[in-house]
C-alpha cells in the first residue's frame, strides 16, 4: 500500500481518485463485500466491534494488492463518537508512505452531499467542521505513528480535475 487518501463524506474522494487514474481500491467497498450488507452508508451504523471486525479483515486484503491507493476515512462519525479509520492493528500491517487529507469547504460539502442521490449521507451543516478537525488530528497522529508524508489538499467546488491533478504531483513527483 502506498497512500491512505481520507476526508470526510461527501468531500470528494471517489470522484477526484477516479480522476487521477491512478490504481485506487476503495476501503468501504472491501469491508461492504466482506459485511453482507447491500447499502455502504450503512457500514457505519453496525456495532462497533463488528465494524473493527470487518476494518482489520479489509486491511488484510488490501495489504496484499501492492502498490495503489487507498479511498478511506480517517474517522468514521457513529452514533457514538468518532472511530479510527486506521488504528494502530489496521496500520502495522500496512505500508504507508502517503497520507492525503482532502478537505473541502463546509457548504460545499452539504450541497454535495445534497446533489449526490446516490448515497443516504448526514445532511447538516453542523458536525462538519468538527469532523474535518478530528479527521485531519487522526491523520497527524496516524503520519507520525508511520513516519508518512502528510499533504492536505482542497478540493475546491468544481475544480476536482486540479484537485486530481495535485494528488498526481504528491505520487509522482
Ligand atoms: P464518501 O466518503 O461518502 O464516499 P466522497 O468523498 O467519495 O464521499 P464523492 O462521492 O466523490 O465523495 O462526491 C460527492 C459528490 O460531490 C458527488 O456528487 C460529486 O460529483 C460531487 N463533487 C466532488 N468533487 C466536487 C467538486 N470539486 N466540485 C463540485 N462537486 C464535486
Ligand atoms: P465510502 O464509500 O468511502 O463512504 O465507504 C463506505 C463506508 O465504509 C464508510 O461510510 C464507512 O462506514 C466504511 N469505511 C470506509 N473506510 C473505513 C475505515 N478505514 N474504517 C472503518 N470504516 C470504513
Ligand atoms: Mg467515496
Amino acid at each position: 500500500m502506498v497512500a491512505i487518501i481520507g476526508g470526510i463524506p461527501g468531500v470528494g474522494k471517489t470522484t477526484v481518485l477516479e480522476k487521477t487514474g491512478l490504481k485506487v481500491v476503495n476501503f468501504g467497498t472491501v469491508m461492504l463485500e466482506l459485511s453482507g450488507l447491500n447499502d455502504r452508508d450503512r457500514i457505519r451504523n453496525l456495532p462497533i466491534e463488528k465494524q473493527k471486525d470487518l476494518q482489520k479483515k479489509a486491511a488484510e486484503r488490501i495489504s496484499s494488492m501492492g502498490r495503489v491507493l487507498v479511498d478511506t476515512h480517517y474517522s468514521i462519525k457513529t452514533g457514538k463518537g468518532y472511530l479510527p479509520g486506521i488504528p494502530p492493528w489496521v496500520a502495522e500491517r500496512i505500508e504507508i508512505e502517503n497520507i492525503i487529507v482532502v478537505e473541502a469547504d463546509e457548504l460545499n460539502i452539504v450541497e454535495r452531499r445534497a446533489k449526490d442521490m446516490s448515497r443516504s449521507r448526514d445532511g447538516e451543516l453542523e458536525g462538519i467542521g468538527e469532523h474535518q478537525l478530528v479527521n485531519r488530528d487522526f491523520a497527524i497522529a496516524l503520519a507520525q505513528m508511520k513516519g508518512a508524508v502528510l499533504s492536505i489538499v482542497k478540493n475546491e467546488e468544481g475544480k476536482a480535475d486540479e484537485c486530481a491533478q495535485r494528488i498526481k504531483e504528491i505520487m509522482e513527483g
